[in-house]
């Protein structure tokens, strides 16, 4: 049975750390500020703004969420990244993706100042991760990269296989694993034998939305697996990419869905938002 890699619990470590930066901060009268912009109404979008909102609010951050309609266009977008870059109150900004379709999204994502760019998307954010050089992390793939340390994970000389090529999660989750160490595989939805390749993962990350596709014969014995798949099942409950129950059996180690990567990325999303706090104030 598989070591249960326990996100919710090492989501709070990490904000209890954070309390101490943020009161340290505070009593330099630096006061961190996220601000996140909403546009249109996609439900999934509505929960992860309201859970990011919750987490801010419950470490005292100030954080504001800008709501626009689905009928916004490019330029009022653009105007209040521009506001929000000279407001000196804020510290991070995240766009919540994805924008309603007729917004470019490249665009809206260059304009955010990089130092404020606490999801890591602005391309010089990307150039220095991918040079080894970053100074944030997205926060997903920081998440999972979190676990691995928490739960002492060999990662250097390991076979890791990320399955999705997402900008957001299965890219820079590569080359965060690839900077650590360890010898790289990204799947996506036109590799020709998926299986093949998990079999050898000793590391397996699945980032591809699709309850059910990783299963038991899938895995190495003693695996570490890492889901961040996030699905609905039939009967409305939220699920991973992985069958939890059976693989847990074969695994070395599991992150559950709830409770695993999720929360962390949250974490990941509030200590971007203090460092970037730092890097513009101290
Ligand atoms: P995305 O942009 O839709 O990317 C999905 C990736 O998975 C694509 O690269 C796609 O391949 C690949 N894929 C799809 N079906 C596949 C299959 N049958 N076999 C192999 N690869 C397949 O999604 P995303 O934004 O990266 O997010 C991925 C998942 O993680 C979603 O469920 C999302 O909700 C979840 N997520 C969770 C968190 C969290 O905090 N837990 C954060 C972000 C995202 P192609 O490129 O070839 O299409």
């Amino acid at each position: 049975m598989a070591c249960i890699i326990d996100g919710k619990a090492l989501s709070g470590k990490i904000k209890k750390n954070l309390r101490v930066d943020i009161k340290e901060l505070k009593e330099r009268n630096v006061f961190p500020g996220l601000a996140v912009v909403l546009a249109g109404d996609d439900p999934a979008s509505k929960i992860y703004v309201s859970n990011k909102e919750k987490a801010c609010q419950e470490l005292g951050i100030h954080s504001k969420v800008y709501r626009l309609n689905s009928d916004t266009n490019q330029a009022e977008v653009m105007n209040l990244i521009e506001k929000l870059n000279n407001d000196s109150k804020i510290h991070g900004i995240l766009v919540q993706l994805p924008l309603p379709g007729h917004i470019v999204e490249k665009e809206v994502i260059e304009a955010i100042d990089p130092k404020k760019d606490v999801d890591c998307f602005h391309p010089e954010n990307v150039g220095r991760m991918l040079s080894g050089n970053g100074r944030m992390f997205p926060c997903t793939p920081a998440g999972v990269m979190e676990m691995l340390k928490e739960y002492e994970i060999e990662i250097v000389g390991k076979d890791a296989v990320v399955i999705g090529k997402s900008n957001i999660v299965g890219k820079p989750m590569a080359a965060m694993l690839l900077n650590a160490g360890a010898t790289v595989t990204v799947c996506h939805s036109r590799t020709k034998d998926l299986k093949a390749h998990c079999e050898k993962a000793d590391i397996l990350v699945s980032a591809a939305g699709k309850a059910g596709l990783i299963t038991a014969d899938m895995i190495k014995s003693g695996a570490a697996v890492i889901d961040v798949g996030i699905n609905r099942s039939e009967d409305g409950k939220i699920i991973g990419d992985v069958d939890f129950e059976k693989v847990k059996d074969v695994a070395g180690a599991i992150t559950p869905v709830p409770g695993g990567v999720g929360p962390m990325t949250i974490a990941m999303l509030v200590k971007n938002t203090i460092l970037a706090t730092k890097i513009l104030s101290l």
